[in-house]
């Protein structure tokens, strides 16, 4: 964890949380390498909408299926044979909002405020983020008409500097996202991959620019764009996506009312109104306020994995994950705590939860 000498108190507490949040993981995957997850308690801003923010190490990797190259987390990357050396650093970055501590209530807090959230179900939402449940689409720098996977795959790109296009990165996630072209018809569904390879094919890769803008501005005048444009209007104007799980088909979250694509809010998440009163609520965009995580697991049956719901355990083997297909409570895997001394300052974006 990184804390601020004078939030020690509620460090602790989040901390306790989290080795919770990790053991609840651990019990619903088979994992045979640690994972290492760095908390970061500091202020994101008190707009209230943001609890927390999480950026999952990615690192290139050839998908099995399909050869394709996309990003991979390393956290799942460390459970395969892949020979890599992943050294030391963190795998999954959680920032915590410090802003909206008044918010936040741990279990044995006594009864939880309305206004409150459970911390250990933000925990584990934060959690999964980083396991994988994450998307690269976005917009690119300074347009707003058509989104599209990360360029080279790298999240920290000086836009002036010269560049080299070496494609558009999705995530293993978004490999097995499908746009259902009738919502009634899982034969309609189309792969949002196909799109992602569509687009890679606007120039060579290897091809040259002088920066980012240039690049975009290529592409723009190419035959691709139409497909990016696509992908936006499919982002903000119909319910018809879902995460494939072969024959289960996952219906995910996009806020319509206001027709705005969020990055990291918008595909990340399942629907909040088709999952809240299920044993799947935990990957809905917005946490319900003044409702535990017990509470939440009471109302949806007591179902086992403690939180992880059977269609997010599907998603989690989906991705590659080896899954625990009766999870038990309580685990015996040996967690380990370590105190981080350095700070990564280079924050990106932050999702509502
Ligand atoms: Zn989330």
């Amino acid at each position: 964890m990184s804390c601020p000498p004078e939030s020690t108190d509620i460090c602790n507490k989040l901390e306790r949380e989290f080795v919770h949040s990790g053991e609840v993981i651990a019990s619903n995957l088979v994992l045979n390498t640690n994972i290492v997850v760095e908390v970061i308690y500091e202020p994101l801003g008190e707009d209230g909408e943001k609890l927390g923010g999480t950026t999952p190490t990615l690192m290139k990797f050839v998908s099995p299926q399909d050869q394709v190259k996309r990003l991979y987390p390393t956290a799942l990357l460390k459970q395969l044979n892949t020979g890599i050396d992943f050294g030391e650093d963190a795998d999954i970055k959680i920032s915590i909002n410090s802003d909206v501590e008044d918010d936040f209530w741990f279990p044995g807090d006594g009864d939880i405020e309305p206004t409150q959230v459970d911390v250990s179900l933000l925990s584990l939402h934060e959690m999964v983020h980083g396991l994988g449940f994450s998307s690269t689409w976005e917009f690119p720098p300074d347009r707003e008409t058509f989104i599209i996977p990360r360029l080279n795959g790298d999240d920290d790109i000086d836009e002036d500097d010269p560049i080299t296009f070496d494609g558009f990165y999705e995530t293993v996630f978004d490999a097995n996202l499908v746009h259902l072209e009738d919502p009634n018809n899982p034969n309609s569904a189309k792969r949002i991959t196909d799109i992602a390879k569509s687009l890679n094919g606007f120039t060579p890769k290897g091809t040259n620019f002088p920066n980012v803008a240039t690049l975009l501005d290529r592409f723009e005048e190419s035959n691709q764009p139409n497909d990016a444009k696509l992908m936006l209007t499919h982002a903000t104007t119909n319910q018809h996506w879902h995460l494939c799980l072969l024959v289960l088909l996952i219906h995910l979250y996009f806020d319509t009312s206001d027709q705005e694509f969020i990055f990291r809010t918008s595909i990340n998440h399942f629907d909040q109104d088709t999952f809240i009163n299920t044993a799947d609520f935990l990957m809905v965009p917005t946490e319900e306020e003044g409702v535990t995580l017990q509470a939440h697991l009471q109302r949806t049956g007591n179902n086992p994995g403690g939180g992880i719901g059977p269609k997010l355990r599907s998603g989690l083997k989906t991705l590659g994950y080896t899954v625990n297909a009766n999870p038990p409570m309580g685990s015996t895997s040996t967690l380990q705590k370590r105190r981080f001394t350095r700070r990564n300052n280079q924050r990106k974006s932050l999702i509502r939860f």
